[in-house]
């Protein structure tokens, strides 16, 4: 079973369609579609990111914007671009995606891997940016292998269990790499907004089989999709981070 293992659209539909393309064909080329979540907010088209996902075979977890989108968390401790971007993707979802985001889990287990949005000890809302916070989440999930978005930036952490440390390892792309038996928290990075300072979509595809996985970062137009945000009137803010990056 091959995954394409995708996180963080951010109603960004460009990026997710040149993702779509760039992984290959369903059936061929990956079997289902793990979404770490996040499939809306910042972005022009929720609506249509929530439509194309559905369309695929797939599981989603719960992101805290998918959850701001739903009026479920206080948008108070969101910057005023973010919340902006929130209370227009609240106006705008229909019911039926604002019905779908609504039954989202927030952590998934299959066989080695355990499956959230931030982190395994706070699955919608902490960032793990660093080694400290991922070594204080390794007891908090019982497989081999984590996979969390949230923080837009690819990224491995592993627990070498010579001397207990958590070591980051920054991701090698397009090179499907063997998964060692070392426990690991893997972020694939961000498709609609990354943050690395790498404005390309990134995504990864995993195969269980195999036990590989590959980091990929793919080129998309981002100047198709900045005209639609302003054409929303979304923050300037939001729409000039998508070049750079951040
Ligand atoms: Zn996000």
């Amino acid at each position: 079973m091959r995954y394409l293992i995708i996180s963080d659209i951010h109603a960004n539909l460009t990026a997710f369609e040149t993702v779509l393309k760039d992984a290959g064909k369903l059936g061929q080329d990956y079997d289902f579609v793990w979404c770490l979540g996040d499939v809306v907010g910042y972005g022009p088209d929720p609506n249509a990111c929530v439509d194309l996902l559905r369309s695929l075979p797939h599981l989603c977890l719960a992101g805290n914007h998918d959850w701001a989108a739903l009026g479920r968390l206080d948008v108070r401790t969101f910057n005023a671009d973010a919340r902006k971007a929130v209370t227009w993707t609240r106006e705008n979802l229909t019911d039926g995606n604002l019905a779908y985001l609504e039954a989202l889990p927030t952590t998934f287990v299959l066989g080695d891997f355990t499956l959230a949005h931030g982190s395994p000890r706070e699955p919608v809302w902490e960032y793990i940016l660093d080694p400290l916070t991922a070594s204080l989440n390794f007891p908090h999930y019982q497989t081999l292998y984590c996979l969390v978005g949230h923080t837009h930036t690819p990224v491995t952490f592993k627990l070498l269990p010579e001397t207990g440390d958590c070591q980051p390892f920054t991701p090698v792309y397009n090179e499907p790499e063997t998964l060692d038996r070392y426990r690991q928290i893997i972020n694939p990075g961000s498709v609609g907004q990354p943050r690395d300072s790498d404005p390309r979509a990134a995504y990864a595809l995993l195969d269980i089989e195999r036990i590989t996985w590959e980091f990929r970062r793919v080129e998309y137009d981002i100047d198709a999709v900045q005209a639609r945000m302003r054409k929303v009137e979304m923050p300037d803010r939001l729409v000039a981070r998508l070049e750079h990056g951040w």
